[in-house]
This record gives structure tokens, C-alpha cells and sequence, in this order.
């Protein structure tokens, strides 16, 4: 497929559709693939055109190795990414433990293109750049479609479901109506780096905490190729509002505290210092915790990120991108009467169907939130860098505190339970 087959102009799109899904990153390509492998008639937009990159560690966790068995891709991943069987975590002094897990890096270049190619051989259509603009509304103010834009001219393309899967930055929550809080739960930055001589220095995904990173933790990476993505991340797991998290975040430099990792990290120093770096330092922000935005409103669902679908403390997100993207498919292939919208010959079935998509879809985000909670507890170790050296140290003289961390990373039990009171005494006695 080259690169014209699949983006197709705004102008060549139908003019309706049985969902429209905005957004081609993992969580919006998993919902269209999902969604155009159960019949309906789906289109995926994107304002990129695909290829494009994305600004992302590129670590592949176990939930999303679960969640690419799911869509019947994940040994083509496998072929592209570069396997790893465990997480590095480094201590601020200097200690380390190794937790195994099921870990790969791809670049998000090729990841999400092989998602969106997925999304299309099962019969979705993909139209870039395709901006969406706003929502379309029926009388009711039903969602019923979208206004899309692809810079030249705007167009609307009606549907009987939209899925908006935009991801952290607010512009189509927004539009939309649906943004809870504007700014990111986090900021992260990152550089590639080849460095083909130290692929055995750096074989496993590195996680490094330090006083110097405090509020957040630096990062290497090893990608295909000898390339490493190395990177640092901010992630704050207090009570955000808008004013009070910008001001909290307006001191911090993430670039300041890339040097700063550097200064940490021996092996970063080394491979910034030796080797190739392949394009400048580039920063995104996160969605966390399943906050900051409304889930769904009548004839739309809201996914991915743009749901907050990202972990605080580790940043990690692909996999429960694309877990949320399948959730809103599901929901919507269970109870949505997905027939355009002008053969809707009854407002009350249609509006029992909308009632019936959101509460499912609902429940299936409601049941991720546990973990997400604990999540957002566990980033206290990103401000409490004593607490990293006490839980290494632990780690380090306990199978059975071991154990329990492969099960967190393994996603077979919740984290957080150690920054209680009784979670202390448990992780200090022997
Ligand atoms: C620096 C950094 C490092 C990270 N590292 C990792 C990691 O190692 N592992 C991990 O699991 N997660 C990581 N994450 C998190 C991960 O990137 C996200 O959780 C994931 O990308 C979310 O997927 P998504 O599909 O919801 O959104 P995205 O991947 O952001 O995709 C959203 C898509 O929507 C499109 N879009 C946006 N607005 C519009 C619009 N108005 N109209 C049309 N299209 C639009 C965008 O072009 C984009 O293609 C990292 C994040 C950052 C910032």
C-alpha cells in the first residue's frame, strides 16, 4: 500500500458513514479496526498524513502486547520491534533491579502505521489531513458527524457515532465541549540516538530516578537498529486545576532536566556523547487518570488519551490507548443502532441505543479506574526519590516483593498498595 493509497483527500471521502473516528493513533486505529471487522461502515481521520511520527518513548509494555494479540497484529509488530525481557529501574543512589516482562521498543512512525494499515484491511477508509473542526448536531443536539477541514476546505461528513481519539493536546475536546481541564497532567521530551557499540550496555528499558529528576524520572530506551530513545518526563500526581498546575509547571524545564539526567546517568552522558543523535529534543504532553475530559455525549465517544488513558508515573499510554479505542468499539458494536442517520425512523429507540452505548462504554473505562488510581498514588515516587532507594533496596533482599513488582509491570495485581502506612510496614519486614 504506498502512502497516497491510504490517505485519501478530504474531498474523495463518502459523505456519511456509520462511525467516524478522529484520530489515527493507537486508540483511534484499534476502535476503527475493531469497529470495520464487525460490518459497519467506518471512516478513520487523521490531521497528519501517515506515515508520521510522534513524539513517545516507544516502549512497548505487557498491556500492549495484550492488546495487539487482541487485534491480530502483534507478531508483525514483533518482526519491526526490538524485544526486551525487562525493565531497568535505577535507584537515586545508584541500585538497580531488573523486573521481567514481556517488553519491546518501535518507533511510533512505524507502530501507528501498521495499526492504521491494520485498521484499513479490515475495511476502514483513511482520510489525511482531515482536521476535525467541530461536531455536527441534529435538532435534538444529537451528535450526528463532523465538520472536517484539511487546511484548503471544510466539509462535513455526517455519521450515526463519531469517536474522537485526538489524543493529549485539548483543541477537539474543546470544539467539542468536552474538556474538563485544559492543561496536561505531564510534559516529556525526547531524542534519538545511534549508538550501534553500547547495544549491550543497554539491553533492557532503562528507568532512572534521581533527586535531580524530581517529579519525574529519565529514560533510555533501545529501539531496532543500535538506536536508542532516551528521554525525561514530568509527571505530577497531585490534585491538578488548570491555574494551579500551570503555575507548578511554569518552573520546570525539561530541558534543564535533560541536562540534568545527563549529569546522572553515566550511560545517558555516554550515548549523547558518543553517539549520533538523530533529530532535536522533542516534547509532548500527557492525559492522565482517566480525567480532564467527559467520556461520551449523545452519538459520540471520547478515547484514548483524549480520555486521560495514560499512566501517571511511568507516562506509559499505547496500550491502554489502544485497550480504551477497542473498549468504545465494543460498546458501540453490543448497542448502537449503526444505520445512517436519516433511516433512525424512532427518537426513542435511537435515544435508548445512545443510552445503552454510553453506560457500557462507561463501564468498561469505570473498570480500568482502579488501576489508574493506583497509578496516580504510585507517582509519588517521582517527587519522593528516598522512597525509590527504600523500594530497591527491598526489592533487592525480597523474591517475594520482586514478585509483586513482575506482577504490577505484568498488570496481575495492582501497584500503590505500598505507600500506605501498612504497605510500608509490609515492604520494611522481612
Ligand atoms: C515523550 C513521551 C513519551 C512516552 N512514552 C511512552 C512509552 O514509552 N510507552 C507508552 O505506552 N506510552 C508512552 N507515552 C504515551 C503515549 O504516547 C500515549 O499514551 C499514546 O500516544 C496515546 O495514544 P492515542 O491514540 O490516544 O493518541 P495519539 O497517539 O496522540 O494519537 C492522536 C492522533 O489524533 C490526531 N489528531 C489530534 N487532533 C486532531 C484533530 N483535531 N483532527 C484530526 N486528527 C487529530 C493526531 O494527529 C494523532 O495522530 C509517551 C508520551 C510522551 C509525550
Amino acid at each position: 500500500m504506498t502512502t497516497s493509497d491510504w490517505n485519501q483527500a478530504l474531498s474523495d471521502l463518502p459523505d456519511r458513514c456509520d462511525v467516524l473516528v478522529v484520530g489515527a493513533g493507537p486508540a483511534g486505529s484499534a476502535c476503527a479496526q475493531v469497529l470495520a471487522q464487525g460490518g459497519p461502515r467506518v471512516v478513520l481521520v487523521d490531521s497528519q498524513v501517515f506515515p508520521r511520527d510522534k513524539v513517545c518513548g516507544d516502549g512497548l509494555v505487557p498491556d500492549t502486547h495484550a492488546a495487539l494479540r487482541r487485534l491480530g497484529v502483534h507478531d508483525q509488530v514483533m518482526r519491526l520491534a526490538q524485544s526486551a525481557s525487562a525493565a531497568r529501574c535505577v535507584a537515586p543512589n545508584g541500585s538497580f533491579i531488573d523486573i521481567a516482562g514481556e517488553l519491546a521498543v518501535l518507533p511510533r512512525r512505524e507502530l501507528d502505521a501498521l495499526l492504521c494499515r491494520a485498521a484499513l484491511a479490515a475495511g476502514a477508509l483513511m482520510g489525511a489531513p482531515a482536521r476535525f473542526v467541530a461536531p455536527l448536531r441534529d435538532e435534538a443536539g444529537r451528535v450526528c458527524g463532523a465538520e472536517l477541514s484539511d487546511g484548503a476546505q471544510t466539509r462535513a461528513l455526517r455519521s450515526r457515532w463519531l469517536v474522537l481519539a485526538t489524543g493529549a493536546l485539548p483543541n477537539a475536546l474543546l470544539a467539542a465541549n468536552l474538556c474538563q481541564r485544559r492543561s496536561p497532567s505531564g510534559m516529556a521530551l525526547r531524542t534519538y540516538v545511534r549508538h550501534p557499540g553500547m547495544v549491550d550496555d543497554l539491553r533492557q528499558l532503562r528507568f532512572v530516578w534521581h533527586r535531580h529528576l524530581h517529579g519525574g524520572y529519565g529514560w533510555i530506551f533501545p529501539a531496532p537498529d543500535g538506536v536508542f530513545n532516551i528521554g525525561v518526563g514530568l509527571l505530577d500526581s497531585r490534585e491538578d486545576d488548570d491555574r494551579s498546575a500551570r503555575r507548578r509547571r511554569g518552573g520546570s524545564n525539561l530541558r534543564q532536566m535533560f541536562d540534568q539526567f545527563l549529569q546522572a546517568e553515566p550511560l545517558a552522558a555516554r550515548l549523547m556523547r558518543e553517539g549520533e543523535v538523530l533529530g532535536g529534543l522533542k516534547g509532548a504532553p500527557f492525559r492522565c487518570d482517566l480525567t480532564g475530559a467527559m467520556w461520551s455525549r449523545p452519538g459520540l465517544l471520547v478515547t484514548g488519551e483524549a480520555a486521560g488513558a495514560t499512566y501517571s508515573f511511568t507516562g506509559e499510554g499505547i496500550g491502554k490507548a489502544m485497550e480504551t479505542g477497542m473498549a468504545a468499539a465494543d460498546a458501540l458494536l453490543d448497542h448502537a443502532a449503526l444505520v445512517p442517520a436519516d433511516d433512525i425512523t424512532s427518537p426513542a429507540s435511537a435515544t435508548r441505543s445512545d443510552e445503552a452505548v454510553a453506560r457500557d462504554y462507561h463501564a468498561r473505562l469505570e473498570a480500568l479506574l482502579p488501576r489508574f488510581r493506583t497509578y496516580r498514588q504510585a507517582a509519588s515516587f517521582n517527587r519522593w526519590p528516598w522512597l525509590v532507594n527504600l523500594v530497591i533496596w527491598r526489592a533487592r533482599h525480597s523474591p517475594r516483593l520482586m514478585a509483586k513488582l513482575g506482577d504490577v509491570l505484568n498488570e496481575r495485581r495492582l501497584p500503590g498498595s505500598m505507600l500506605t502506612a501498612r504497605g510500608l510496614r509490609n515492604l520494611l519486614s522481612p
